[in-house]
């Protein structure tokens, strides 16, 4: 189709696939969704020392996780491959070839060294460092000369002197750069891999890419990307740079604000529509106040004029709102599925339980589900269900059963739980509303102290939650024991 939208998601597959990657693959999808176009997923593993198959795996199971799909590339092809930079080098070889022989590329035989202290003069004169074109002029001696002292040519593109050069950006409007302020630059290196700016551009052109969508870091690259299409004789497309992610400090994110990989906050049981929900409001903002949105209202609301130009903030205590939203929403059994491998984890369970055991641990499960903001919180949130040795957690709570009503308060509780004909949240309510009218104690006077030798704590769920599902025997035994440590006799 002639005017269709045509975006790419391009990584270099060399390590834990980062938030920032996550956010410029969102918004290039929900772009092609909403224009009703294309996604293609390439593959961009020029670096061959840090690529790797397995960060390539996990970027695609990722983008699966997070729900977006390509139209075409890596695995599900396309009429536009291979979309795998490193089974494309015969493609880009042509182009060098054209480029070598039209005069707009050269080889250079410089050395690191020699590069290194071109670099330290420039700097000493309080010039910008760059390539000033040692070896655009090599007469045939000197390369045959270089050839014998057996160098290896980079090819370097001939960055023309004194040009303008305009980069229309969606985000960031018309940004003008000069080509002054460009060196010549390495477009293949000396083990004939091409350079990012380079296959980039033979790639973009080649896949008919309409939006380049990516990250600002790589708004200084565009001039020269820029250059190469005009070079090649490519119709540019369209930018968009989309800011950088900084922490909550104002800082770029970085392992010191936590978790950065996606791969982090899935194990840490993170929902993919929340990454997404939150990923989205990174950098742009719908035209309400609006704060959750589901894929598909993400793909009808999104809109590049809405993408801001300064840097978005990331922020967990937003992103943990986000996922609590989309956790409470779960049902009892997507909870505890969600839950299940972080309560493995911990050794609360083996996760091959069934009947009512399994059943017993749903519902413990399940009165975490209104309160923690992600999976891996659940198991702290119901161990005292697992554990029938606990500490107090203080002096404080030790004082409580020390208190003279508390004999009297749990020898009623002891009278009144087992002739309950069901133990659950109303009946056990009742009792204590019972002892409370027995004993004309205050409710505090009631309830912390069972609380206190049920728990050791002073704080957490309701009694009338707790009681049944730890059910009567545990109760009682839970309850001795507690008053068993501070010496309190019930009788
Ligand atoms: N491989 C580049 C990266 O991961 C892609 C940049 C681009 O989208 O052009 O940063």
């Amino acid at each position: 189709m002639a005017n269709e939208v045509r975006v790419r998601f391009a990584p270099s597959p060399t390590g834990p696939f980062h938030i920032g990657g996550a956010r410029s693959a969102l918004f290039n999808w929900l772009f092609a969704r909403k224009m009703g176009g294309k996604m293609i997923l390439r593959i961009e593993d020029t670096d061959l020392e840090r690529s790797s198959r397995e960060s390539e795996e996990n970027i695609k199971a990722a983008l699966k996780w997070l729900g977006m799909n390509w139209d075409e590339g890596i695995d599900v092809g396309g009429e536009n491959g291979p979309y795998r930079q490193t089974e494309r080098l015969e493609i880009y070889k042509k182009y060098t070839e054209k480029l070598l022989a039209e005069g707009k590329a050269y080889y250079c035989y410089c050395t690191d060294e020699e590069l290194e202290a071109e670099r330290q003069a420039l700097v000493a004169e309080g010039k910008m460092p760059r390539y000033m074109g040692k070896c655009r002029h090599l007469t045939p001696e000197q390369v045959e000369q270089y050839k014998a002292e057996g160098r290896k040519p980079t090819v370097r593109f001939k960055v023309p002197a004194d040009k303008q050069i305009l980069v229309r950006d969606m985000v960031r409007g018309d940004v003008v750069f000069d080509s002054n302020g460009i060196g010549d630059f390495v477009i293949v290196k000396s083990d004939g891999i091409p350079t990012y700016n380079y296959a980039v551009v033979i790639d973009d052109a080649l896949m008919h890419i309409t939006h380049v969508i990516r990250a600002e870091e790589h708004l200084s690259n565009t001039p020269r990307q820029c250059l190469i299409y005009d070079a090649l004789g490519f119709e540019k497309p369209t930018f968009g740079h989309i800011s950088l992610i900084l922490g909550k400090d104002h800082t770029k994110m970085s392992k010191r604000h936590g978790a950065t990989s996606v791969d982090q906050y899935r194990q840490l049981g993170y929902l993919p529509e929340a990454i997404d929900n939150f990923l989205a409001l990174l950098g742009w903002a719908p035209n309400s106040e609006q704060e959750i949105f589901s894929m598909d209202e993400l793909v009808k609301e999104f809109s590049m004029d809405h993408v801001a130009k300064n840097p978005a903030v990331f922020d967990i205590d937003k992103l943990n709102w986000i996922n609590q939203h989309y956790m409470r929403k779960l049902s009892r059994d997507e909870f505890y599925e969600a839950a299940k491998p972080h309560m493995v984890k911990k050794g609360f369970i083996t996760g091959e339980e069934f009947g009512d055991k399994l059943e017993w641990l749903k519902d413990v499960v399940a009165t975490a589900q209104q309160h923690v903001s992600y999976a891996a919180q659940v198991p702290d949130d119901v161990a005292m269900y697992f554990t029938d040795n606990f500490d107090f957690e203080n002096d404080d709570a030790k004082n409580v059963l020390l208190e003279e009503t508390v004999p009297q308060v749990i020898r009623l509780l002891f009278d009144k739980l087992p002739k309950l004909e069901v133990l659950d949240g109303p009946s056990v309510k009742a009792t204590f509303k019972a002892i409370q009218k027995e004993t004309k104690l205050g409710g505090k006077n009631v309830f912390m102290p069972i609380r206190v030798a049920l728990t050791g704590n002073q704080h957490g769920p309701e009694l009338a939650e707790m009681v049944p599902l730890l059910g009567l025997a545990r109760t009682v035994s839970r309850i001795k024991n507690s008053l068993d440590k501070v010496g309190v006799q019930l009788y």
